[in-house]
């Protein structure tokens, strides 16, 4: 079936949000990639510009999760991520905008620096109560792993006489505190909008490219597309999974966000478009070619993008151009999903990668 986005619209205003960022985040053309490239034409849209603490595609989902956080009268918010992570800050900083508590585990590897940068020194200033814990390199911590600390964090602050709230990381896989997807039903909302903006320009998306990690940002798009009956490609460029397994989850994820709006609508396998041939060597490790994707990106359109998503899903799109992989005359919408702060702690790698010749 196919849905109007007005139909849409109403389904998802029975989830109720927390107004926190900016919308519509702004669309804009990326004119000298574009030419450079010789390929389709990239536009870019600015979800790092959402307004939160220093923006990206968290803060969309936390409108929701902080919702239901208050909902559930939680004065306390436990997550989890890498000592890195975008999500950890967008949370920490979503929840103290609502007077709710932070608590992070962080993950952290052997080779994490001890120093206080990027995103782990903006949650310092947040004063969220970090709690650091030891896991492997290169891999994402899954709910399995951090499943009985994060019940004994949680009941020693039940013990204090507080309520907590557990957001699953990145507000993706429904689980613990979090039982719809509501990080998915916020990027149903953001195709919503950027097909209005792109209406505007008189301008078809044959395809939106995104880097993905929980899935969820992954899933609401494609989800939106799908409800609205669009053919607009959802490319997901994972920074840690597999491809099978990732599949099966976004599968999961837009399944549930669908049936939870009341409406139906059949995922097919070739509708889950994900690609795992730029992962490199595992999640948070930058390479050169990534280097080299986020020194174009800042030479040709004064744009930043991060090392550890947006680097590797621009590496993808350099990459899938120059192999033909796109239509010349075709329009691709690249999200900018934030996590600009991970710059500075990758300062001693970018600048190796980019003054190697
Ligand atoms: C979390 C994140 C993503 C991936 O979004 P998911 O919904 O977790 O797949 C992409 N880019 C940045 C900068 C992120 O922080």
């Amino acid at each position: 079936m196919r849905y109007s986005s007005r139909d849409i619209k109403k389904r998802i205003e029975r989830f109720k949000r927390k107004t926190i960022i900016d919308r519509p985040t702004p669309i804009f053309s990326l004119d000298r990639i574009s030419r450079d490239l010789n390929g389709p034409h990239i536009f870019i849209k600015r979800e790092d510009l959402s307004g939160l603490a220093l923006g990206g595609n968290k803060s969309r989902k936390l409108e929701y999760i902080i919702q239901d956080a208050i909902a559930t009268q939680s004065d306390v918010i436990i997550t989890w991520g890498s000592v890195q992570s975008n999500w950890c800050l967008q949370t920490a900083a979503a929840a103290r905008k609502c007077g709710i508590k932070p608590i992070l585990l962080l993950l952290k590897t052997h080779d994490t620096p001890e120093e206080m940068d990027g995103n782990f020194l903006l949650d310092f200033i947040l004063d969220a109560d970090i709690r650091l814990m030891d896991a492997e390199k290169g891999r994402v911590v899954k709910a399995d792993d951090v499943k009985g600390i994060l019940e004994e964090i949680s009941n020693q602050v039940l013990e204090r006489g507080h309520k907590v709230y557990i957001a699953p990381i990145g507000g993706s896989m429904m689980g613990f505190s979090m039982k719809t997807p509501l990080g998915a039903v916020a990027y149903i909302d953001a195709y919503l909008e950027l097909k209005k903006q792109m209406e505007s320009k008189n301008r078809d998306i044959d395809t939106i490219i995104l880097a993905s990690g929980s899935g969820s940002t992954q899933a609401g798009l494609l989800a939106g597309a799908k409800l609205c009956g669009d053919k607009t490609k959802i490319m997901g460029i994972s920074v840690s999974e597999e491809k099978e397994s990732f599949t099966r989850e976004i599968r999961t994820i837009s399944e549930e966000v669908v049936k939870c709006l009341g409406c139906e609508v059949d995922f097919t396998k070739k509708d889950i478009i994900v690609s795992d041939d730029y992962i490199g060597q595992g999640y948070g490790v930058l390479n050169k070619k990534v280097s080299e994707a986020i020194k174009l990106t800042a030479v040709s359109e004064g744009i930043f993008i991060d090392p550890v998503y947006t680097g590797k899903a621009m590496a993808a799109l350099i990459d899938l151009i120059e192999k033909g992989n796109f239509n010349r005359e075709g329009n691709i919408l690249f999200l900018h999903t934030g996590g600009v702060p991970a710059l500075f702690p990758y300062k001693k790698e970018i600048k190796q990668f980019l003054s190697e010749k």
